[in-house]
């Protein structure tokens, strides 16, 4: 596996292997590898000849006071990791490669898909994102590029500035990936104490819960809501960012389980917000286990 900085490195490496009829295949990443992650590899392996994965704690999508110096970084077990998933290359530049001096350009995905959810309390992280996005899809130039549901608000948020901007790669959206005890993957669980981490798996917990009431047959997304607050707050440490029921495409907020629905939730525990969700398919397609 090749670790590159420059885009000027990786233009050469993909003409040298190949783009010549090769697909390639394209996970972005901030780096700090956990089993989500790979998982995006590992399905980006099994549909593409070729595999980039980028490591790149992008800066704007930090607000002033988040956590963009101390999110965790650790490129040799990153390299490591992607290496064994079965990555081919992984392209790690530094902050100037990607806003060269006097960068002026962002791309922005307006409407109720960045107004809702984490663009509430994260306004300016949605612009971050897409920007960066772009970039990292210009300098690869993939066939594919594959992202976690975990982040569903973000995948829609992608999509639509695929679909808008005509940007020619197909968007894959994967399952997201839980510990064993069903909390969802994150880079961010290594900020959590032992007693947050105990009580962080109200979140998947209060999503079941959610989704067996709905296939129980009740249709009241206000009466899901308030389950889910119900079995959220009994963790002590939990203090709710939202509770929404919204509509799984458009992120329009809706009244009853009719269509394909999302419960998403965002709770933080001391400094650490996690975020979770769940998507709910209409009746006739759904168990409940
Ligand atoms: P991040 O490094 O947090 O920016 O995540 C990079 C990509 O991995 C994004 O597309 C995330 O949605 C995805 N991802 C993060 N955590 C998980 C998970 N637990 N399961 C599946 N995908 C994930």
């Amino acid at each position: 596996m090749s670790s590159i900085q420059t885009v000027q490195e990786l233009t050469t490496w993909l003409d040298n292997h190949g783009r010549c009829g090769k697909t390639l295949g394209f996970v972005p990443t901030m780096g700090y590898l956990h089993e989500g992650h790979l998982s995006l590899i590992r399905e980006a392996k099994r549909h593409n000849d070729l595999v980039v994965v980028s490591i790149f704690v992008n800066p704007t999508q930090f607000a002033p006071g988040e956590d963009f110096e101390k999110y965790p970084r650790n490129l040799e077990k990153d390299y490591k990791l992607s290496k064994e998933a079965g990555a081919d290359v992984i392209f790690h530049p530094e902050v100037c490669e990607v806003y060269p001096e006097g960068a002026a350009t962002q791309v922005e995905v307006t409407g109720t898909l960045t107004q809702t959810l984490c663009g509430l309390s994260r306004p300016t992280h949605f612009k971050g994102v897409t920007t960066v996005v772009n970039i990292l899809l210009n300098m690869v130039r993939p066939d594919q590029v594959y992202f976690g549901q975990k982040d569903a608000q973000q995948a829609l948020i992608i999509k639509k500035m695929i679909r808008d901007l005509c940007i020619r790669v197909k968007l894959n959206i994967c399952p997201i990936v839980r510990e064993p005890d069903g909390l969802a993957m994150s880079s961010r669980n290594v900020y959590l104490s032992k007693e947050e981490r105990k009580q962080a798996l109200v979140l998947y917990r209060s999503l079941q819960k959610g989704e067996c009431l709905v296939q129980q047959g009740i249709n009241s997304a206000l009466q899901v809501i308030k389950a889910v607050q119900e079995e959220i707050l009994g963790a002590p440490l939990a203090a709710i960012d939202y509770i929404e029921v919204l509509d799984a495409k458009t992120l329009e907020p809706i009244d009853t389980f009719d269509g394909d629905a999302l419960i998403a939730v965002a709770v933080r525990f001391g400094k650490t917000r996690l975020i979770d969700n769940k998507l709910i398919k209409p009746k006739e397609d759904r168990l409940c286990f």
